[in-house]
């Protein structure tokens, strides 16, 4: 074999602390080194070059590039040198930028690790195979978890490419948080008029399937061929008869019933539709609390419905799609702030909820979170848009509005910053000062980001042109006197104690992923980080990505994100579905597992270790039929090549390829 090395400086990031002229000269005493060349940027298309003409010119036919990161770069040398005629398997990357100019300080010794590195790459890359890509079949169809903002658009892009969604949402209407904002910043345009015409663009795409008030139970197969079982919720109306004509929800006598949509601050009916721009704008049963359906009495809303539409006998139903790729956009829930900590860590499944009962949320009516403010603000909210307190009604002649609670606060909340509440609550104050004229708007916080388009400029005209009261500091405590909700807090720019008599309290709290999403993720082998939120394959470069191939995420189950970036980011899944969807068929890399059928002892110890589910019994037969042994084998299509079968199987069947044992064992030898 004759390898070629080629050492890049990185600009200064490796060259400040290695001395590449040296590793280079090095290098190409490593024997079976046939060239050894530097370069100031070997990513570049210059350093790309100089790669592919020595390959063709020297007859070189294993490669090294010294570099950055193999995440990095790894499938641009590969490409630059399949381009010149080599099979990209037989190039490796040595790290010596993370794994060492990064981390030491001393050239000298950074220069001779350096040396090392490259030379475990050349004796591992002397294993190599020429390796074939592995092809598999792709089912042009797609499936998107979640019918927010973000779902809808990632749906209606894939859709409107000639593409089958199949659109799966937990509610019974799609729409997500955005369907229950009042007025959006920065442009303050009605979060419905903006909004509604996609739910119903949705709602009537000839290749959108809605599947509302359901959730997927398990999810089977790999890219391009994933098979999903979504249970469909009894909703007790058949939506194919009704005409949402509203007689049922009309007649229903369970008129009480805490509205979840406004987030208790209203109510409805035990059959009832959402709310009244639902897509689909059809009822759905409350089963906890229709008397038919827990007393066998009442029955009232079947004999309103004159279509017959009313189904007391509707069961759970499991439906399996089959679909190539998958995208997530499970969006987000505010952070727990009221005082029965327990529950609410069962609730919303996040730990060590502490709470922030000081502020007496539960505890005072007039104490609300920032979602429910926006219902009292939206004018298809439960007080018609007119900020109306809960306890009694009255228009609130003062609302001090906390932010970071939650955020930001190491002690009792979440350490992330939530990132949008600076914005929605600087909108809170301008909504509630063009309704209340004569009104006062307090807020308390600790820093003011507002970084994005125009978004400065509106913090400013909420401070400057609408005359909202800024304190810089934290809350301390909230009790009730006489009626008031007295609010006492620090201004720490004046150095003093301030103390706010209030009528009303709003909390922005944090932004948390949406309960269960962990649970999602693991059914589709998605990673998530200590919050909950889903990981996306690389920060920067694949951010729309998983590590799960065919699998994309979008909106605020990645991280906290306001409206615009959430629609950018959903269309740049759908971008990724359809690239996917281009292809005649989806190639995948061969590095995965390989089992030695003759040596496995059948165990299967690596099929419970694996965390794709990739390994599969096998049976092998004579030419008879008869059944000379049982033997683990791996799918190709679902193996990531992870390698903990490798480390899990007791009798070392198993090889992983591009890490066998042998160039494991080759890098490790040459370093003695
Ligand atoms: P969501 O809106 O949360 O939608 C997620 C959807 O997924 C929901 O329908 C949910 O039911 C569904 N779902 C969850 N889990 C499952 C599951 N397992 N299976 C099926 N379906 C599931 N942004 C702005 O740009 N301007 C504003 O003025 C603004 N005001 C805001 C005010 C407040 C108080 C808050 C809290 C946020 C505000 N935002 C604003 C942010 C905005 O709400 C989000 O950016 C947006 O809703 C994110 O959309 P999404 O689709 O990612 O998530
Ligand atoms: Fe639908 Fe029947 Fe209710 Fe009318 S009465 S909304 S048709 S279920
Ligand atoms: Fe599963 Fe092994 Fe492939 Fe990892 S390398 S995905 S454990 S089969």
């Amino acid at each position: 074999m004759k390898i070629g090395v080629f050492t890049c400086w990185c600009g200064e990031n490796i060259a400040r602390t290695v001395d590449c002229q040296k590793v280079s000269e090095e290098a190409a005493k490593i024997p079976g080194v046939h060239c050894s060349l530097t370069y100031k940027y070997m990513c570049s298309d210059p350093g790309q070059q100089l790669i592919r003409k020595q390959i063709q010119e020297t007859g070189i036919d294993a490669v090294v590039v010294a570099a950055c990161s193999p995440h990095m770069h790894l499938k641009t040398f590969r490409k630059a040198c399949e381009l010149a005629g080599l099979n990209p398997f037989l190039v490796e990357q040595a790290n010596i930028r993370e794994h060492c100019s990064w981390v030491h300080p001393d050239k000298e010794q950074a220069t001779a690790k350096a040396i090392d590195i490259i030379r475990m790459a050349v004796e591992k890359v002397k294993h190599n195979h020429a390796l074939k890509m592995i092809e598999v079949p792709v089912t042009k169809r797609a499936m998107v978890i979640g019918g927010g903002v973000a779902g809808i658009q990632a749906a209606l892009d894939i859709a409107s490419a000639g593409y089958e969604v199949v659109l799966v949402e937990k509610e019974p209407s799609i729409g997500g948080k955005m369907a229950g904002l009042s007025e959006t910043f920065p442009t303050l345009d009605c979060s419905q008029c903006i909004l509604t015409p996609r739910m119903v663009d949705a709602g009537q795409h000839p290749n959108i399937k809605l599947l509302t008030y359901s959730e997927v139970e398990s999810v089977e197969g790999y890219v391009g061929n994933f098979k999903v079982r979504v249970r469909k919720k009894a909703r007790y109306v058949d939506i194919a008869k009704c005409t949402g004509c509203g007689a049922c929800w009309n007649a229903c006598p369970q008129k009480k019933i805490p509205n979840t949509f406004d987030f208790g601050l209203g109510n409805r009916t035990a059959v009832y539709i959402p709310f009244p721009q639902a897509v689909p704008a059809k009822p759905v049963i409350d089963a906890e609390h229709c008397t038919k359906l827990k007393t066998g009495k009442c029955g009232i809303c079947e004999k309103k419905c004159l279509c017959g539409a009313i189904k007391y006998d509707d069961r759970d139903e499991v439906v399996t799609e089959e679909v190539g790729a998958i995208v997530v956009s499970t969006g987000y829930q505010l952070y727990s702030i009221s005082r029965n900590h327990a529950a609410d860590e069962q609730a919303t499944g996040h730990r060590n909820i502490q709470g922030y009962g000081e502020y007496g949320y539960g505890k005072y009516p007039d104490v609300i979170d920032a979602l429910q403010f926006e219902r009292l603000v939206s004018a298809s909210g439960p007080t018609n848009g007119e900020p109306k307190r809960p306890s009694d009604g009255k228009i609130p002649e003062k609302v001090v509005f906390i932010k970071c609670v939650g955020s930001r606060d190491n002690a009792k909340g979440i350490n992330y910053c939530s990132k949008i509440c600076c914005m929605y609550t600087a909108k809170h104050t301008m909504l509630y000062k063009h309704k209340v004229h004569h009104g006062e708007a307090h807020v308390f916080y600790m820093d003011i980001r507002s970084g994005g388009k125009k978004y400065d400029e509106f913090v400013r005209r909420a401070i400057e042109q609408d005359g909202a009261v800024y304190h810089r500091g934290r809350v301390s405590k909230i009790t009730e006197e006489d009626g008031k909700l007295i609010v006492r807090g620090a201004d720490t720019l004046a150095g003093k104690p301030v103390t706010v008599e209030a009528d009303m309290v709003v909390l922005a709290a944090a932004m948390c992923p949406t309960a269960g999403s962990e649970h999602l993720a693991q059914k589709l082998g998605v990673g998530y980080d200590e919050y909950g939120f889903l990981t996306e394959s690389h920060p920067k470069l694949r951010p729309v990505e998983t590590n799960s191939a065919g699998v994309f995420l979008c909106g605020a189950c990645q991280a906290p994100k306001d409206i615009p970036e959430a629609v950018a980011q959903a269309s740049a899944a759908a971008a990724k579905v359809l690239i996917m969807f281009s292809q005649p068929v989806l190639t995948r890399d061969p590095e995965i597992a390989k089992v030695d059928e003759q040596r496995c002892v059948a165990c299967f110890a690596c099929g419970k270790a694996c965390p794709y589910h990739a390994i599969e019994k096998a049976e092998i037969r004579d030419r008879g039929g008869n059944l000379v042994k049982t033997t683990a084998r791996v799918n190709p299509g679902l193996c990531m090549g992870c390698g903990v079968c490798v480390a899990t199987c007791p009798s070392k069947s198993i090889d992983l390829e591009g890490f066998t044992e042998q160039q494991v064992y080759a890098q490790i030898e040459c370093l003695g």
